[in-house]
């Protein structure tokens, strides 16, 4: 999968996608990642990219023309017009539904505004999408992208060592992951539970699966209801629950 981002701040997403897995992904050719500085595109002397906002009011709006531009720029690279997905506080709120179906694409590209934002006839010529992060308000865009990319990228195959390092993660099957534990097996007088010492497989999933149901049902449980809704509890699961009520 290639993404490109085109961002105000080329080295600060360069720099997060650089490292650790992403980073790795990127060297094995598994992921390919553009960092595209709008100002390059920029038609005047200056190099300036905003300016204030017609009819007045605070901060400063980013110029169409340079967006414009850097967009058809990467349209050229590619070699094919990207999804292109402005990331704003104003978008539909990410969840690993949409991140799934946007890992199935070729080609995405990431838009990040800064100061109040773009100027709206962008939005309105060459978005296809737009994306927020949460119910809040950051400076800029180049943390969302970051977010997202990440979120999507792991879900590139080749990214990660083995598929199972997301399918059984939280939020993949629509429930929160079961606790995890690693070496030692007592730490500070708190023992790892028994059933993970077993090396029984079918006893250590059933009991994954059921501290997923609990903790779900304790952290988050409009996603329980969710899943209820949508037939993804077993007969069991349900057994399950009623017999461990909440205390
Ligand atoms: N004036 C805009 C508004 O009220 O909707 C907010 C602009 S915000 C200060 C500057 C930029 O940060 C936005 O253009 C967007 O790219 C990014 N941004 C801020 N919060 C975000 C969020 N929750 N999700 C995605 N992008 C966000």
């Amino acid at each position: 999968m290639r993404i490109d981002i085109m961002t105000l701040f080329p080295d600060m997403c360069e720099a997060v996608m650089g490292e650790s897995i992403l980073g790795r992904a990127r060297k094995k050719g598994a992921l390919e990642v553009h960092c595209h500085q709008i100002r390059d595109y920029t038609d005047n002397k200056q190099k300036q990219v905003d300016d204030y906002p017609y009819g007045g009011g605070l901060g400063m709006v980013m110029y169409a023309q340079p967006i414009d531009a850097c967009f058809r720029a990467v349209c050229e690279q590619t070699g094919e017009r990207p999804h292109l997905v402005y990331l704003t506080p104003q978008g539909q709120v990410l969840t690993q539904q949409r991140a799934k179906e946007l890992a199935g694409l070729p080609n995405l590209c990431l838009l990040c505004g800064h100061y109040e934002g773009v100027d709206e006839r962008v939005v309105e010529a060459l978005v296809d999408e737009q994306i927020s992060i949460g119910d809040y308000v950051l400076t800029g865009g180049e943390l969302p992208a970051l977010v997202l990319a990440d979120c999507i990228a792991r879900l590139t195959p080749g990214v990660l060592s083995e598929e199972a390092c997301f399918t059984e993660e939280s939020h993949f099957s629509g429930l929160l992951e079961y606790p995890q534990y690693t070496r030692p097996a007592v730490w500070e007088g708190r023992e790892v539970p028994a059933e993970l010492l077993s090396g029984h497989h079918a006893n250590i999933d059933r009991w994954r699966r059921e501290q997923s149901l609990l903790r779900t049902r304790r952290q988050r449980p409009d996603m329980l209801e969710r899943a209820e809704r949508e037939g993804r509890l077993s007969e069991k699961d349900r057994e399950f629950l009623k017999l461990n009520p909440l205390d």
